[in-house]
């Protein structure tokens, strides 16, 4: 096992050359209605490379939203830098800027609420691009048409149409066509499908891979599902209350999770089954306030395994076995199979 050597390191995969978004340390907090202060992300650090999908995943309320506000400047950054195309998010200056806003792209939750009512497809689709600049009305129009199209959508029948006329399937088709139109390389997706239903979130899961492979895009993907994430990622990244968990494949993370959170985020996803038994729930009781966290492991109150340590000592991230971070002080046991992992950890928890 290899620790690693900052205080709250990156988690990455083995590759070479320089990361496309680089998260490290990141703090993001704000007040709530009632003055408290919300300590929404806690020291967070990964990477995310060319080409690949990184699936941010954990319960709502875990930070894993702000991470992606914060990433295209919707959140205050509180410490902490978010590198992006090599540039500090922080200290570019205007025409990096620009530049920037043109190669990160963001796609929201709700797709109707994220569209102007007011305003026809044709010219939602081309905001970007007017504002971007360097196109003529012709090349605009041209790119809209083929935007609405590559996302499935009749561009004769759509472009004159406005947002409530349309499913909210048919509006995240829109939205993904708006942030491609100014052609970006990295596209930040913030649970895109949840507000879906379940046969039209397969729909745009299926756009969202065929736009990657096709606009050769780099894709943090955000969701609370598990089953979601596992199909979409390259890697998956789990936070528990503001702070990372746990990072690796998904094949190694779904067979060899050593984070109990993510045993209980597993275990949590339903099957199609009835007849399969009912697994009891690992991680007990409500999520901690994000006003007043827990000491120590921000998990300690709800896992099972928590010691005297826990409360005491945050653990780090440390690589567990090449490409799979952990931060636990006690990574369930490994080396057998599932089953006896769980009856260890079972166990313990009597
Ligand atoms: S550090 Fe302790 S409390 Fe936190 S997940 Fe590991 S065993 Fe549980």
């Amino acid at each position: 096992m290899t620790t690693t050597t900052s205080p709250v390191p990156a988690v990455s995969k083995a590759a070479t050359g320089e990361p496309i978004l680089s998260i490290e340390n990141l703090t993001v907090e704000y007040r709530d209605s009632r003055g408290r202060t919300v300590h929404a992300v806690a020291g967070v650090s990964f990477d995310l490379f060319e080409g690949e999908t990184v699936g941010l995943v954990g319960e709502s309320g875990c930070g894993k939203s702000t991470i992606a506000k914060a990433v295209v400047g919707l959140a205050p950054i509180g410490s902490g830098t978010i590198r992006a195309f090599g540039a500090d998010l922080a200290s570019m200056n205007r025409q990096q800027e620009k530049n920037f806003r043109r190669q990160c792209q963001m796609i929201f939750q709700d797709p109707i609420s994220s569209l102007n009512p007011q305003r026809r497809v044709k010219h939602i689709v081309a905001e970007g691009l007017e504002i971007l600049g360097g196109l003529g009305k012709g090349e605009i129009a041209g790119r809209v048409e083929k935007m609405l199209a590559a996302v499935g959508l009749d561009p004769a029948n759509a472009r004159d149409r406005r947002p409530h006329e349309f499913s909210g399937g048919q509006c995240q088709r829109i939205s993904i066509a708006r942030a491609l139109a100014v052609e970006p390389t990295l596209l930040v997706c913030d649970e895109p499908v949840s507000a879906l239903d379940v046969s039209v979130q397969a729909q745009i899961l299926n756009i969202l891979q065929d736009m990657k492979s096709r606009f050769k895009l780099t894709m943090l993907f955000i969701a609370h599902d598990l089953a979601v994430i596992k199909n979409v990622s390259d890697r998956i990244v789990v936070m528990h209350l503001g702070a990372l968990c746990e990072s690796a494949t998904p094949d190694e993370l779904f067979e060899n999770p050593l984070h109990p959170y993510t045993l209980g985020l597993i275990r949590s996803i339903p099957r199609p089954d009835p007849s399969a038994e009912i697994e009891r729930a690992f991680a007990v009781g409500e999520v901690p306030s994000p006003t007043d966290p827990p000491s120590g492991c921000r998990f300690r109150t709800r896992c099972p395994l928590a010691r005297d340590v826990c409360a005491q000592v945050d653990p780090e991230m440390v690589e567990h076995s090449p490409g799979h971070f952990v931060a636990c002080h006690f990574p369930l046991v490994d080396g057998g199979d599932t089953s006896s992992r769980l009856g260890v950890a079972e166990e313990i928890s009597q």
